[in-house]
């Protein structure tokens, strides 16, 4: 079996309502690069990519001169093909790989008539579970519905989520609003569900003393882990010193020279593994071994994802034996999918680990190419500004935050 092609399509799906995170926000939708990737036997492979646009398109197109002709069974040998350590000081490919990765594996399962988490040791569980993915929000531009900015919102809208989806664990994204305004609302939250099980994520942007402060003030919180307080492995380290709850990271530990940082030193207990940051499936359960040594936690990072890589993070959660968490999914904030039979669903906070050959997802086309044109119509859109605060510039630590009774609602393209 030959890779004969390689193809590229950007596409947005919308999100409910814009996500305000720490260093700006989704504006109300999701820009992806769908990658297939096809085979002399006319075998069609799935791969995704967040961002896109012409540049993203480019770089698949490129990779057509390293791949077309060789067998997508030897996945090993592509990461050093097109992500080989030593050249990545000139080409950063990781994130390329991944997808890569995901299409190859997608098409060893079709062609042998497997699941992917089949070729990748066997499934050990048939669903994943997941955590509500509590965000403040701007209002939907066009309806004026969604908005989460006050704590009785907040709570509300999780309540909504737990009641539609199933979860039992929240995570709270942070780092928006002045600390203790976050503080006030993560603890109602958490009094609001005195069963459920808790995670917060400022995205690093707090000092360490603020970390300190925050971490120590929720200490008698359910809390799974306290993820990504402050940037940096020596500031979470001297987190970790002072506060009595495991820390996460998604940030500071996405690589096999962080990783053993980390287990010489640690500065962090749970490893989020992402299967486009760390480049690929293989990668993260290559990870997850190295943290089952060092017993280490791990769980299922989402970076913002369409139902091909929401496949690649089941089948990754279906095989790990260590995981002891519910994954993340920015996930059940979509309101469509380029996917066939549409939006993946939620049955008691998990989803099932598809069973079809592959990844066990195939594009429909209709939605493919609407998406790809409402792409065309909107282009991309500044992931890292707040369209409310055109003038503002985030810091590291950062002390610039919005204002809760701020109630405008930015005029975002839709
Ligand atoms: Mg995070």
């Amino acid at each position: 079996m030959q890779i004969r092609d390689i193809r590229a399509t950007t596409v947005t799906v919308p999100l409910e309502a814009p996500l305000r995170h720490a260093n700006g926000c989704h504006w109300g939708r999701f820009v992806r690069t769908i990658v297939e990737v096809e085979t002399d036997d006319g075998i069609i492979g799935l791969g995704e990519m967040g961002g896109g646009g012409e540049s993203a398109e480019a770089v698949f197109r490129a990779m057509k001169t390293y791949l077309v002709g060789r067998d997508p069974a030897r996945i090993e040998e592509m990461r050093f093909l097109i992500a080989n350590p030593t050249a990545s000081l000139y080409n950063n490919r990781t994130q390329v790989l991944a997808a890569l990765e995901f299409a190859c594996l997608d098409i060893l399962g079709q062609a042998w008539g497997v699941p992917v988490s089949e070729i990748l040791g066997g499934r050990l569980r048939d669903r994943v579970p997941f955590a509500t993915y509590c965000f403040f929000r701007y209002p939907n531009p066009k309806t004026g519905c969604g908005e989460v900015r006050t704590i009785d919102q907040l709570v509300a809208e999780t309540r909504a989520m737990k009641q539609r989806f199933g979860f039992s664990t929240h995570k709270m994204k942070g780092g928006v609003f002045q600390p203790d305004y976050e503080l006030e609302a993560y603890r109602a939250l958490a009094a609001a569900f005195p069963e459920d099980a808790f995670r917060f994520d400022p995205n690093a942007v707090w000092s360490t003393e603020q970390a300190i402060r925050f971490g120590q003030a929720i200490e008698d919180v359910r809390n799974d882990y306290y993820e990504d307080p402050v940037f940096g492995l020596n500031g979470m380290r001297r987190t970790r010193e002072m506060v009595r709850i495991p820390l996460a990271t998604n940030t500071v530990v996405v690589n096999f020279e962080q990783l053993s940082a980390n287990a010489l030193n640690t500065s962090v207990d749970v490893i989020l593994l992402d299967t486009t940051f760390w480049g690929g499936i293989r990668q993260c359960l290559k990870a997850a071994g190295v943290c089952e040594t060092f017993q280490l936690g791990v769980a299922v990072h989402s970076s913002g994802e369409l139902g091909i890589q929401l496949a690649t993070m089941l089948h990754l959660g279906a095989v790990l034996p260590n995981l002891s968490f519910a994954a993340d999914a920015h996930y059940h904030h979509l309101t469509d999918d380029i996917i066939e039979g549409g939006l993946m669903k939620y049955e008691g906070g998990a989803i099932r680990v598809p069973e079809g050959p592959g990844l066990g997802v195939k594009l429909n086309r209709d939605k493919l190419r609407e998406y790809s044109e409402l792409y065309k119509r909107l282009g991309g859109y500044p992931y890292d500004q707040d369209p409310a605060r055109p003038e503002w510039t985030p810091l590291v630590p950062n002390d610039r935050w919005a204002d809760p009774l701020d109630d405008r609602a930015p005029a975002i393209p839709y």
